[in-house]
């Protein structure tokens, strides 16, 4: 179906229907995204205040076919928030839908607006002496609404799941502009298809979240961080499970380092304070989260020298203080940074079964040398089976050296190493207008089909995020 460009015609339509100051031309903020990659363009920028307003403006829309985008913090990856191309979208951002509905600690509930920033949920959570588990380096800018139409991952889905997980139930405006409210604060509801479940990871494609019922826990009473060298992904793996097996679910957080990403830091981040006098080959950051009455230097101390005797771990840092324990995250979370100071020739969030990790690692490296010569950095949420594998031009070299055919050449290697390997080529950061091709070429052709079903079922007229996900 042909779509329409949110122009003057539809401004001056649209004024009947909401307040003026509900709309205005877009920020050059709401046109850009972290990494540069897509450059969007946008006839109108929508600031709704309610679900009314949200509900109008995309009955509006469906009406005179005009392609509709949702825009949370514009911290995507995948360009899911940014059209570049087709007539100019109406942007819809939830920015102004940003209140805490309501808290509910006896349930462990709390109720977001979809424009909430992730971090402030999280402070809101905590207010009430209750924990908002979901972490990720972009929570003081990302939205509720976007950390659930991207499904989020991050550093605690070892322990308390994704987004996904972590949603109870939602708020949302369908293509056709009706209010689906299901913001339920049930843990058991089995009457029938899970909808909110369609609209998580949809990114935008299936309507608009404007609120959702999210998932609260205690907040563990004591807690230690720790950095272990170890010898290899192998051992971190072995690793892993000797720390399960000893701290259960106190394990929050297992994330893998690779040297290359202390000597990249080193080498554009010097005022990150390295951990180790010289770079290790890996390392892991272990973060536990006990209950009252454990000591979790002591369990940190126990798991360390227990991996020391046999074999799994080379050397080993435990946070003293908290100050020293933000600088172990501090040198995890600008980890990404340094990458996009460098420069990737290539950018992989892969996921593959846990146990397969370290031979993923080892035959992705094989596959990048027999390609050329680059650097590699993979690093990630080990305990979840994703890594972030990404792949530099070597020294004295830049990634314009590689645009074209070498990146397109390492990625469709990588992709179908990952997809033999029974994995995923996007763990956490979703499909967006990035990956529309590999979702074509990797998912299962059935659900593939399905998912048209639903999407033409839903959107017809094709309003919601035309391009991204399922190629309009
Ligand atoms: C430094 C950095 C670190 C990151 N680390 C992680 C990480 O560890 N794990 C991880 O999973 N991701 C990570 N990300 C990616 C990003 O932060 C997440 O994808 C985040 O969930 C996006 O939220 P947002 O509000 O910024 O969404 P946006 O970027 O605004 O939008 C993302 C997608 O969701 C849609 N959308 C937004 N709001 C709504 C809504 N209310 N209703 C319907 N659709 C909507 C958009 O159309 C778009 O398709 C990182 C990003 C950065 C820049």
């Amino acid at each position: 179906m042909t779509l329409n460009p949110a122009d003057q015609d539809f401004a001056t339509r649209l004024r009947e229907t909401v307040a003026p100051e509900v709309l205005r031309a877009p920020d050059p903020r709401h046109l850009e995204e972290p990494r540069g990659r897509y450059a969007g363009h946008g006839g109108l920028l929508a600031l709704p205040r309610d679900v009314s307003e949200v509900s109008a403006l995309v009955r509006a829309a469906n009406a005179a076919r005009v392609p509709v985008v949702p825009y949370g913090g514009g911290t995507g990856l995948v360009g899911g928030q940014i059209a570049p191309d087709g007539p100019a979208p109406l942007i819809l951002s939830l920015e102004r839908m940003s209140a805490i509905r309501e808290v509910y600690p006896t349930e462990n509930v709390l109720i977001a607006e979809a424009g909430a920033v992730l971090a402030d949920v999280q402070a809101a959570a905590r207010a009430h002496d209750r924990l908002f588990p979901l972490s990720l380096a972009a929570e003081g800018t990302a939205r509720i609404g976007g950390n659930l139409s991207t499904n989020a991952g991050g550093t605690g889905v070892l322990r308390y799941g994704n987004a996904r997980d972590l949603c109870l139930g939602l708020e949302a405006v369908l293509p056709d502009g009706r209010i689906w409210n299901g913001l339920s604060r049930l843990r058991k509801d089995n009457t029938g298809y899970d909808l909110k479940n369609l609209l998580i990871g949809a990114e935008g494609t299936l309507g608009v979240i404007t609120a959702a019922s999210l998932k609260l826990y205690p907040i563990p009473a004591v807690s230690g961080t720790a950095l272990f060298m170890v010898p290899s992904p192998a051992a971190a793996l072995d690793l892993l499970s000797l720390a399960r097996d000893r701290v259960g679910d106190g394990v929050s957080a297992f994330e893998l380092i690779h040297g290359q990403g202390l000597q990249f830091l080193d080498e554009v981040l010097p005022d990150i304070r390295q951990p180790f006098s010289e770079s290790p080959g890996w390392c892991v950051l272990i973060e536990v989260g006990l209950a009252r009455g454990l000591d979790p230097q002591a369990v940190l101390t126990d798991l360390f020298e227990d991996a020391v005797e046999r074999g799994l771990c080379e050397d080993g840092l435990i946070a003293q203080s908290e100050a020293q324990r933000r600088d172990f995250w501090s040198v995890r979370e600008h980890i990404p940074e340094a990458n996009r100071r460098i420069g990737a020739v290539s950018s992989h969030d892969i996921s593959v079964p846990i146990s397969l990790i370290p031979e993923f690692l080892s035959r992705g490296k094989d596959l990048v040398a027999s390609l050329g010569d680059y650097r590699l950095n993979a690093f990630g949420h080990m305990g979840d089976g994703n890594l972030h594998f990404n792949v530099f031009p070597p020294k004295g070299k830049s990634k314009q050296d590689y645009a074209g055919t070498p990146a397109a050449e390492v990625k469709r290697a990588l992709h179908d190493l990952v997809h033999d390997m029974g994995g995923s080529v996007s763990a956490e950061h979703g499909i967006g207008r990035a990956k529309v091709e590999d979702l074509e070429r990797y998912k299962d052709p059935v659900a593939l089909e399905v998912m048209r079903v639903i999407k033409a079922a839903l959107d017809p007229a094709g309003i919601m995020n035309p391009g991204a996900v399922l190629r309009s």
